[in-house]
This record gives structure tokens, sequence and C-alpha cells, in this order.
């Protein structure tokens, strides 16, 4: 038995309310007073894990060092606590229903009947305290995914009642987050729609400890009495959560009215140490007050999902911070882009960046960007397809290689630059079975990953099946593109760059993963300040 506390954050009214961000940020404060702190996600879908979903469906599929492929939250987690997160950050219905009914044909419940409550329930328990029981931190925030009243939801409030019964409410909290919508015809902020929600939360026998109510309108002191006595809580405890002009503003507007605050004092833990949050805020004067501006075009084919490319879009705002710069982003369609066209829909990018992405739909169009910037000079990045696709234009126009292409896209490619791997030939299920997670590369001196890093063993995050064709090395070496980032026990090529160019840089792993607010990625701080140079 060890003494972790829990705090579960639950949504009510309607979905998008950033609970990810209020769990992100109530994590920072406490971690800047100095408890340990992790925060989990609950996903109430059927999928095993978001990994073999579209990002249409919910934005970016995150990766972890263990491999782990979740829902995108657990990036803000990272960005924002700066420690990693693993597996057991990220539990789906889909996880929790495959374990329990394992555990059924293993006969572990022979005789019984399996019941939503207690297998259900008791899973969801155990997944939750799987963090706690480490022992390795003084506070686990369990995030609910979805909206209260949701039929999916039911079992993840159950089990939050019951676990607030078991371990005691000075153990386990529930913040509520709620809108309280403005009626301009009115002239009037409304109560009613978190009334109800925090009505539907104590059917199923839970009270909310805390309400953090989103608004676009300041919530005054009458309105926060009202909602306390309906919502049976106390009005220090009614939290309002403003737009905010960043995310990152967020952890500083929470301090302001206190949740940090009422959520210790309710978990009676010491409020004496204040967060100071003083890097953090080192950081936000950088990014609001930047001395230059660049422009960046991001070539993908989930262009109108923005969420789709969510490490990237943050990587760019830490790296650009890191620079002093503000990085804007023009969101090219692949599929809109032609060898013809290119020009004219990269007029004026300071800097290119070429997607991650899966299937043949809109690479040529990477192709023609990829070879757009490389002929005019211009930084570029390309991050796992982004650079496969950079391999194969330089095999096609620079090597000669002309009809070179990935067997991603097609049977009976003439020259097969990109691969699938070895291991992957026997691979037929898809959910998570590609290369994932972190593996060690090997970096080559005097080059621009080099001169990045400063560091000639690095370690990054991957989510492929593909990859450079080593049969292809010395001819493309030859031609002046060098792999100079290589695993160091496969040999597998990582990273590639052209030296006779100001900065194209491809890499087969994920490095936007790893870019937190108080680290930012070195590669794209290296970009972002080669993206400024091109940019003068
Ligand atoms: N589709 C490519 C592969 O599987 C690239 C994957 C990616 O961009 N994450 O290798």
């Amino acid at each position: 038995m060890n003494n972790t506390k829990y705090v579960f954050v639950t949504g009510g009214v309607t979905s998008s309310l950033g609970k990810g961000i209020i769990a992100a940020s109530l994590a920072k404060l406490v971690q800047e007073r100095g408890y340990s702190v992790t925060i989990q996600k609950l996903d109430p879908y059927i999928n095993i894990d978001p990994g073999t979903l579209n990002p249409y469906e919910h934005g970016e599929c995150y990766v972890t060092d263990d491999g782990a492929e979740t829902d995108l939250d657990l990036g803000h987690y990272e960005r924002f606590l700066n420690i990693p997160t693993s597996q057991a950050n990220n539990v789906t219905t889909g996880r929790i229903y495959q374990s329990v009914i394992n555990k059924e044909r293993k006969g572990e419940f022979l005789g019984k009947t399996v019941q939503v409550i207690p297998h259900i329930t008791d899973e969801i328990k155990h997944r939750i305290q799987i963090l706690g029981n480490t022992g390795d931190y003084d506070i686990v925030i369990t995030e609910i995914g979805g909206t209260i009243g949701d039929i999916e939801s039911l079992p993840y409030v159950e089990a939050v009642r019951q676990l607030q019964w078991e371990l005691g409410e000075e153990n386990a909290i529930v913040v509520h987050l709620t809108l309280v919508p403005y009626l301009s015809a009115a002239g009037e902020l409304k109560t009613k729609p978190t009334q109800h929600s925090v009505k539907l939360l104590m059917q199923s026998g839970v009270s909310p400890n805390v309400l953090v109510c989103r608004s676009e309108h300041e919530i005054n002191d009458t309105i926060k009495r009202k909602l306390a006595l309906f919502c049976n809580v106390k009005k220090q405890d009614v939290i309002q959560s403003l737009d905010a002009e960043t995310i990152y503003d967020v952890p500083n507007l929470m301090f302001n009215q206190g949740l940090d605050y009422v959520v210790l004092d309710k978990l009676r833990l010491s409020t004496r140490k204040q967060p100071k949050l003083k890097a953090w805020n080192a950081f936000l004067k950088k990014h609001k007050n930047p001395v230059s501006t660049v422009e960046i075009g991001l070539v993908g084919k989930y262009v109108e999902l923005h969420d789709s490319y969510k490490s990237i879009t943050e990587a760019f705002i830490h790296a650009g911070a890191a620079n002093k710069t503000k990085v804007n982003v023009r969101w090219i369609h692949s599929e809109e882009l032609t060898p013809e066209n290119a020009a004219d829909q990269l007029k004026g990018l300071n800097g290119v960046l070429v997607a991650p992405g899966f299937g043949d739909r809109g690479i040529e169009g990477k192709i023609s960007a990829v070879q757009y910037v490389r002929e005019n000079n211009i930084p570029f990045f390309g991050i796992c397809l982004g650079m496969q696709m950079a391999v194969i234009e330089f095999a096609r126009n620079v090597v000669g290689l002309s009809d070179a292409n990935s067997t991603e896209m097609g049977d009976n490619i003439k020259y097969p630059v990109i691969n699938l791997m070895e291991e992957q030939k026997d691979v037929t299920e898809k959910g998570g079975t590609m290369r994932l997670g972190a593996w060690d590369c090997q970096l080559t001196q005097d080059s621009k990953v080099f001169n990045a890093y400063k560091e000639e063993f690095i370690s990054e995050r991957h989510r492929h099946r593909y990859e450079f064709n080593n049969n292809y090395k010395k001819q493309i070496e030859e031609a002046g593109m060098k792999a100079t980032g290589v695993n160091p026990k496969t040999g597998l090529v990582e990273i590639v760059e052209i030296a006779s160019h100001p900065w194209f840089v491809g890499v087969q792993y994920h490095p936007e993963y790893k870019s937190t607010v108080l680290n930012p990625h070195p590669l794209f701080v290296n970009f972002i300040k080669a993206v400024l140079k091109h940019s003068k």
C-alpha cells in the first residue's frame, strides 16, 4: 500500500472543452510544487489503441518510448511535464474488455458470470492503480475521455465511484470540467448546462469536488456562488477557465484561479511550496515576443484537420521560442501539389516540412515538394514518410533511377529504394505491429544532425514498416545524399542528408514526439535556425 493520491478529470455538457490541457496544467502546477505526478487517459472506444485509426477520427497517433500508440493528449502531458509516458498511461475500453475476455478464456473466473460490474469495473480500477502502485508518483491524474452521460462512459464513472469509496475522499477526488455558455441575446452566462451535467454525474453516485468552468466571459462571484450552490461545492471550488491566447498560458491561468491549491487542499497535501514556473515563463516570454517571423510549408494529406500533426506544430512552437521566432505554418495539401504548380504553391516559404503518412494518396505531391526545395536550396525537413519521399525523389531525379518508389506504393516496383522491413514480411495483423517506440541511432560526426544533437548516440521514437533499401545505399551516397544516422545494430538508415544543400534532412523516426516546452527538440531548433538564416 502506498500513499498515491488520485485526481479524476471528467467532462460535461460537450466534448472539446480541453480536459487534456486542464489535466496537464494541473499536473504542471503540482509538479512545480514538488510533487511527482503523472497523467493517464482512459478512452471509452472499442479500438485496442488508436494505432489503427485514421487521423481524421481523433487527430495524431502519439507514440511513447515503450512503443505504445496512444491518444494525442499524451503528447500534451509530455510537453507540459517533460517526463515520458508509457503504455500504462493510455487505456481504451477495447483493451479493458480484451484483458477481461482473455482472463475468462483462461478460466480465471471459472463458474462465474462475467459482467460489466464487477469484472469490467475491476479491470478499470486495476488499470488506474497500476501507475499509483509503482510507488513513483505522489499524484496520478486520470482523464476520463468522452462526456458524462455517454453510454460508453458509464463503467468508468462507476469505477471512479468505487475507487473514491474505497480510498476515501482525501485520497481520490473528481474535477469536473463543464461549459458555461454566454447567450448574447440575453446578455447572460448560463449555469443550467453545468447543473444538468453535475446532476447526471450525481445520478451515478459521483459528486464533483471541483468544477472547472470553460467560458468565453468572466464568471463573476454571483454566478460562482450559484454554481456552487446547485452543484454542491464551495464557491472557491468553482474555477473559471477562460479561452487562452495559447495552451501554454493555462497553467498560469489555473494557478491564478487556485485550481492546484484547492486540489491539494482536498487531498490533504501541503500547499506551502509555491509553483514558480520559472523556466516555463521564460519560454512563454520568448514565445510571445518574437523578433522574427518565418513561414514554413507543412505538406501532408490530412491538413484539413490540424490535430493530425499536433506534435509537429507544437514542436515548431518550442523551436520558434528557442530562436525567438514566430513560426507560421502554411498548410499544403499534398494531393494538390504537382511538379507544375510546386513553385507557385511553395512561393515565399522559408522552409518546408514533408509530413509522415501511410499509403499512396498524395505521395507524388510530396515528391514534387521535395524536388522543388532541393533544387531551390530551401531548408527541408522530412519526417518518416517525408524522409522516404526525399530518398525516392533523389533516386529518381539525381541518381537517375526514374521509376524509383517505395514497395508500399504498389507491386513490381522497378527500383524499390524504400522497402518493407525484413521483420515485417510475415506480419499480417495491422494493430500494434509496426516498428514502434524508441530505437538507437548513431550519428556521423561532421553532419548537420550531429551539429544539432551534439551527441553521437541518440534514441528516437518510431512508427513505420518500410525502410531505406541498403542495396541502393552506395549509389545514393555517391550521388550526394548521405546516410548520417544509422541503427548501430541493424544498419537501418535512420537519417539522410544532402551536404551541399543549406539544410536538407530526412529522418525515419518522429522527432516531434520528444519536443517539450523545457526541451525543444534539437533538430526542430536547428531547422528553424536554418530557416531563419534562409529568410534573411
Ligand atoms: N508509411 C511509411 C512506413 O510505414 C511511413 C510511416 C510514417 O510516416 N509514420 O514506413
